[in-house]
């Protein structure tokens, strides 16, 4: 009997895996910079286990 060595599992969601650290990550922070007045705010997201940016964007919101 041949055993296949993986399994598959079914998610809903898929949890995002931090390159760094390889943590699963069921949430990641976020930080935002600057004033945010004319030019928007500079959004930060970073993994909350080693700090790491995981990426930059650009957030409108006051
Ligand atoms: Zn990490």
């Amino acid at each position: 009997m041949n055993k296949i060595d993986f399994k598959v599992t079914t998610k809903e969601d898929i949890a995002p895996i931090c390159p760094f650290c390889e943590k699963e990550l069921e949430e990641v922070y976020i930080k935002t910079k600057g004033l945010g007045l004319l030019t928007g705010k500079n959004v930060v997201y970073f993994c909350p286990y080693c700090s790491k940016v995981l990426g930059v964007g650009q957030s409108r919101m006051a």
